[in-house]
C-alpha cells in the first residue's frame, strides 16, 4: 500500500512540525478528503487520499512511530507483520465502513491517533517505592548549603539477571513474542486494530524459563547504599528535598521510586532562626552602654564588629543587614538581629565601688543608676 510515501509531505507540514500541528494538518485534510465529499467521478481519488494521510497521521501522530520512522521510513510499518510490535490502520475493511455510513465524529478518531498510548513499556513491572529519609543540619550547612552522605537499606535491582528476575528467556507463545495482543475496534472510520499490552508476558514479549536465585524471582534485591544528598543554601526546618530516582527500584525492571529527604536544623548555641533572620542577644557593660563602645560580635561567616552608641538602652535591638540566612526561594538575604543586655556587674572592687558612688552623687546620673541597683 504505501511505498515510498512521505509522510510529512503527504501533511503538508515541516519535518519539525509539533504533534498539534501535525494534527491541525490531518484535520485540515481530512475534512476535505472526507470520501463522503467527494465529487461522483473523483470517488477513487478521494478515498485513497484519505487513507494516505490517515497513515500518515497514525504514524506522525504518534511519537514512537514517528521517531521509528524518521530513522527508518516507513518500509517498516508495511505489512502489518508482528516483528516491529506496532500498532497500524487496518485498511482492508475502512471503505466499505465509510460506504455503510458509519463515519461519524472526527474526534474519535483523532483521540486514537494521537493518544499514544499503545506503548508496550508502560506496561513492564511496577514502580518502586517512594522512601521517606531525615536528615540534620546545623544552622551554618544550612547557610552555606552542604552535602549530606548516609546509607540507605534499599531495594536495588539485582545485578545476578540484571533487574529481569530470571537469566534465561524464551519467546512468549501467546503474543509470539511481540509483547502486545491486536484488538479490532469498530470506530466511525472503519475498523481499527489497536494493540494492548499481552497479559501473558507482561508486554515484555518472553517468558521466563528459570528464577533467579539470588533475588528470587523479584528482579530486586535488599542492600545498602550510600546516598550523597545536596543540600540547598536556606534549607530551612522541614524543608523537604526530593531525588528522583533513589527511592526503591521497581520489581520487573520497573522504573524506581523516588527518594524524599526531610530536613531538620539543630538548634544553635546563639543564634536563633526566624525566617531568615538570625537573632542573638549580647551582654554589654553599663559603662559600655553608657559610654558606647565598639564590641565583637560572632556571625555564621565569622567575628565582625558591632557598634555600640553612647546611651544606649538595655534590650535595644541593632540590625547587622544581610547577615542572616540565604532564601530558599529568592536572592534576598536574611539580617542578623542583635539584642543587647546590660549586666549588671554582681560584685564590686573597693576602687569600683566608690568610683560608682562618686557617680551617684553626680545629679544627672543619679536616675539612671538608681534604675539598676533599685
Ligand atoms: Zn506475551
Ligand atoms: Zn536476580
Amino acid at each position: 500500500m504505501s511505498k515510498s510515501k512521505d509522510y510529512y509531505e503527504l501533511l503538508g507540514v515541516a519535518k519539525t512540525a509539533t504533534k498539534e500541528e501535525i494534527k491541525k494538518a490531518y484535520k485540515k485534510l481530512a475534512m476535505q478528503y472526507h470520501p463522503d465529499r467527494a465529487p461522483e467521478d473523483k470517488k477513487k481519488e478521494y478515498e485513497e487520499k484519505f487513507k494516505d494521510i490517515s497513515e500518515a497521521a497514525s504514524v506522525l501522530g504518534d511519537d514512537k512511530k514517528r521517531q521509528h520512522y524518521d530513522q527508518f521510513g516507513n518500509a517498516s510499518f508495511n505489512g502489518g507483520g508482528a516483528g516491529a510490535g506496532y500498532s497500524g490502520f487496518d485498511y482492508s475493511d475502512i471503505m466499505s465502513q465509510f460506504r455503510s455510513g458509519m463515519f461519524g465524529d472526527f474526534e474519535d478518531i483523532f483521540d486514537h491517533l494521537f493518544s499514544g498510548s499503545n506503548g508496550r513499556r508502560s506496561t513492564h513491572g511496577q514502580r518502586g517505592d517512594d522512601l521517606l529519609t531525615e536528615v540534620e543540619i546545623t544552622l551554618e550547612e544550612a547557610a552555606s548549603g552542604a552535602t549530606k552522605t548516609f546509607t540507605l537499606n534499599k531495594l536495588e535491582r539485582c545485578e545476578e539477571c540484571n533487574g529481569r528476575g530470571a537469566r534465561s528467556f524464551e519467546h512468549c507463545h501467546h503474543c509470539k513474542g511481540t509483547g502486545s495482543l491486536k484488538r479490532t475496534q469498530r470506530t466511525p472510520f472503519g475498523l481499527f486494530q489497536q494493540t494492548s499490552p499481552c497479559p501473558e508476558c507482561r508486554g515484555t514479549g518472553e517468558i521466563s524459563t528459570d528464577s533467579c536465585k539470588a533475588c528470587h524471582g523479584e528482579g530486586v534485591i535488599r542492600r545498602k547504599k550510600e546516598i550523597e544528598v545536596t543540600i540547598p543554601p536556606g534549607a530551612e526546618e522541614g524543608t523537604r528535598l526530593r531525588i528522583r530516582n533513589e527511592g526503591g527500584a521497581g520489581a520487573q525492571n520497573g522504573p524506581p521510586g523516588d527518594l524524599y529527604v526531610h530536613v531538620h536544623l539543630r538548634p544553635h548555641k546563639y543564634f536563633v532562626r526566624k525566617m531568615n533572620d538570625l537573632l542573638l542577644t549580647v551582654p554589654i557593660s553599663f559603662t559600655q552602654a553608657v559610654l558606647g563602645d565598639e564590641i565583637e560580635v560572632p556571625t555564621l561567616e565569622g567575628k565582625a564588629t558591632l557598634k555600640i552608641p553612647p546611651g544606649t538602652q538595655s534590650e535595644t535591638v541593632f540590625k547587622m543587614t544581610d547577615k542572616g540566612l540565604p532564601s530558599l526561594h529568592d536572592h534576598e538575604r536574611g539580617d542578623q538581629l542583635v539584642k543587647v543586655k546590660i549586666q549588671v556587674p554582681q560584685k564590686l572592687t573597693k576602687k569600683q565601688k566608690e568610683l560608682i558612688l562618686q557617680l551617684n552623687e553626680e545629679k544627672a546620673s543619679k536616675s539612671f543608676l538608681e534604675r539598676i541597683f533599685g
